[in-house]
């Protein structure tokens, strides 16, 4: 049903008169100009818990506004572009040997909302195979708006997984911001047994110290 729903959004998008959703001007669901600025530029950073984490994009101006419009917009023909971004990213991750790809599932009340799963999609066009291991097991609130601890409050215990030892994962998330999501995503997997190879994110959210101070998102 998800697929049917992707498949009816993208003909829409086609019949319908749209605007970019990078820049908002009358034309293509992606301008050229802005599709460019979806070339992505892999960074791997290290989290707390100690799994790294390779991004395709900064979190921010046109990459950004794409994906909030494909997240909240439901425009899921811009998931290509960013599906291209995503598998740059596991590319760049240098992956060795045979792992199973785990998307960070959305939490219940989105995917209430939006009919599909964002992370999933994404995986379709980047044409990784989707392993479903982790499951929401409580309710957590939007993590925007919420500062780094109160971040960590709210996911924590949020997910499990079903026992699987010995299993080789790679953790796959549409943005990494502080890192919560990812790091409750890694304990459920440890706790059920897996090696948590690496995570890939589309996008990363630019910190300080990672552009030289310019930027304060
Ligand atoms: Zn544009």
């Amino acid at each position: 049903m998800a697929r049917g729903y992707e498949a009816l959004q993208e003909v829409l998008a086609l019949l319908l008169p749209v605007e970019c959703a990078g820049c908002g001007e009358p034309g293509p669901p992606l301008c050229r100009r802005c599709e460019t600025q979806l070339q992505p530029h892999p960074v791997t950073r290290t989290l707390p818990c100690g799994m790294r984490v390779t991004s395709a994009l900064w979190f921010e101006q046109v990459p950004a506004r794409v994906l909030r419009e494909l997240k909240q917009d439901g425009r899921t023909g811009l998931a290509r572009a960013l599906g291209e971004a995503l598998a740059a990213a596991v590319v760049a991750a240098g992956i060795v040997g045979p792992v199973h790809f785990v998307p960070v599932p959305s939490s219940r009340a989105a995917f209430r909302r939006r009919g599909y799963h964002v992370g999933e999609l994404l995986m379709r066009r980047a044409r990784l195979p989707v392993t479903r291991l982790l499951r929401p097991v409580r309710a957590t609130v939007d993590q925007r708006g919420l500062g780094r601890v109160a971040r960590a409050g709210n996911v924590r215990d949020s997910l499990a997984a079903p026992p699987v030892p010995g299993v080789r994962v790679v953790l796959v998330d549409d943005v990494v911001t502080t890192g919560a999501t990812l790091s409750e995503a890694y304990r459920a997997l440890r706790a059920a047994g897996a090696e948590v190879v690496c995570a890939v994110t589309v996008a990363a959210t630019p910190r300080r110290a990672d552009t030289g101070g310019a930027r304060a998102s």
